[in-house]
């Protein structure tokens, strides 16, 4: 297994020809397949003596990657879609052919350096001092963890003490991933301050929530999380507003643009952000809006010496990694080791430099504008929310949940898009989420018309 032989080297360049085919041409949206149905199709794949790399790739590329939906497909606008750029995809074979440890410098440190230059243009992007840093990490959801766990250890050191429960402060559209953080990992309470009108977080609310707040209840709280793009309304919080109440009353500033966080590279949007360089830690998901492959999301804090001291793990064995003064990645997250997940991205930002990246973000933003207009100029459609970034979110006038379940499946079994219901404040709808700099207009044009 582990000898370069003939054999190896046909099925080496025969997946480095499928790779290349993939980045080439764009794959159809593809299908999900039921279990029942793939067993039939794949038959057992794990057998004693092996079915052979031939058979192997043959069962990948025929049954199994067409059971898997292209996540980079123009027409795909459900959740967040991702759309790695070709160079970021095409290094990332070369990371996987590298064997590369980045959880120390030790290890790694060309790759940590790499990491370290793309995770600083996030940094100053955001405002954040000369000192901020961070770890790529497997997705926002360990990001915003690994930053609340930090959180609660800096405020309790500061304080000298802990409450019987600690707290933080969210409201209804903050990300699930927080609420499972915090609750079922960290074992923390939530207490949930109401949005406004578009379900943006204010510093306004939290005053107002303070205000009635017991003194058992205030003393709970150690950090704050605001959303700058919220997952299914694409909506910036009060980032200002919120970052001076943590400030007055010592909570840790924590700050979710797992998907939005991108958008800090578009000037036209860059506004909504301000604020933002008063946060203790940020995350941004690249395989979201960054062009990056998964999976991949950047973490970063203000003092990155606050992180390490609530995350470096001790061990005997270990000592020859923990040395002072050098960037050791897995002291800054819930991790040891990890892949280089930040060096696609890197590579990508390297190759092009950062204007084309500012440019691509802007355009699916001005596409999402394109898209608005459509839907304010159409009868059978209505916006439901204002959108700050690059969701739309949207209702069939008269349609019911059984009608979004029809048409939805209808235009994935016709490889037209991946269009899914969502909902808004009960209701069924839909919704677009744009960060793939290929959809165009009139994709939304066909996909709205389809819905007459
Ligand atoms: C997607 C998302 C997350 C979770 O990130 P993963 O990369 O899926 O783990 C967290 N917060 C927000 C706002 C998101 O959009």
């Amino acid at each position: 297994m582990h000898l370069y032989t003939d054999a190896t080297d046909r099925m080496a360049r025969a997946l480095a020809d499928l790779c290349i085919d993939r980045l080439r041409m764009q794959a159809p949206l593809d299908e999900t397949v039921p279990p029942e149905e793939l067993l039939d199709r794949a038959g057992l794949t794990v057998t004693e003596t092996g079915i052979g790399q031939d058979e192997a790739l043959r069962l990948w590329e025929h049954v199994l990657a067409p059971a898997c939906l292209s996540i980079d497909h123009p027409r795909y606008l459900s959740f967040i879609p991702g759309a790695p750029s070709k160079a970021a995809a095409a290094f990332d074979m070369l990371v996987g052919a590298s064997s590369v440890y980045a959880g120390s410098w030790l290890e790694g440190s060309g790759a940590v350096f790499a990491e370290n230059q793309a995770l600083r243009w996030i940094a100053d992007l955001a405002g954040l001092p000369e000192e901020a840093g961070g770890v790529f990490v497997q997705g926002g959801t360990i990001g915003n963890l690994s930053a609340l766990v930090a959180a609660r250890a800096a405020v309790q050191h500061v304080r000298g003490s802990r409450p019987e429960r600690w707290t933080v402060v969210l409201t209804d559209e903050t990300h699930s991933s927080v609420k499972h953080a915090l609750e079922s990992v960290m074992d923390v309470d939530v207490v949930l301050i109401p949005g406004d009108e578009r379900g943006r977080l204010t510093g306004g609310a939290i005053r107002e929530w303070l205000s009635t707040a017991t003194d058992v209840q205030r003393e709970s709280v150690f950090a704050v999380v605001a959303t700058a793009g919220t997952t299914n309304l694409g909506v910036v919080d009060d980032l200002a507003g919120i970052g001076e109440v943590a400030q007055e009353q010592g909570w840790w500033f924590h700050v979710d643009g797992a998907y939005g966080g991108a958008g800090l590279a578009a000037p036209s949007v860059r506004h909504l952000y301000d604020g933002i360089e008063r946060a203790d830690s940020f995350i941004v998901d690249p395989h979201k809006w960054l062009f990056a492959p998964f999976d991949c999301c950047a973490l970063i804090y203000r003092d990155p010496v606050l992180a390490r001291a609530a995350h470096t793990q001790k061990a005997g064995y270990l000592d020859p990694v923990t040395v002072e003064g050098e960037w050791n990645p897995s002291d800054f997250a819930i991790q040891l080791t990890r892949r280089a997940r930040g060096l696609p991205f890197w590579f990508s930002l390297a190759v092009h430099g950062t204007k084309a990246y500012g440019d691509a973000v802007e355009h699916t933003l001005s596409v999402t504008r394109d898209g608005r207009a459509l839907i304010d100029a159409a009868d059978h459609v209505r916006l439901l929310v204002e959108p700050d970034l690059s969701v739309l979110i949207f209702e069939r006038v008269g349609w019911s949940d059984a009608d979004y379940a029809t048409w939805s499946r209808r235009m994935l079994d016709e490889q037209r898009a991946f269009v899914t219901a969502s909902r808004h404040q009960g209701k069924v709808c839909t919704r677009f989420a744009i960060v793939n700099p290929l959809t165009t207009a009139d994709d939304l044009a066909e996909i709205l018309d389809s819905m007459r």
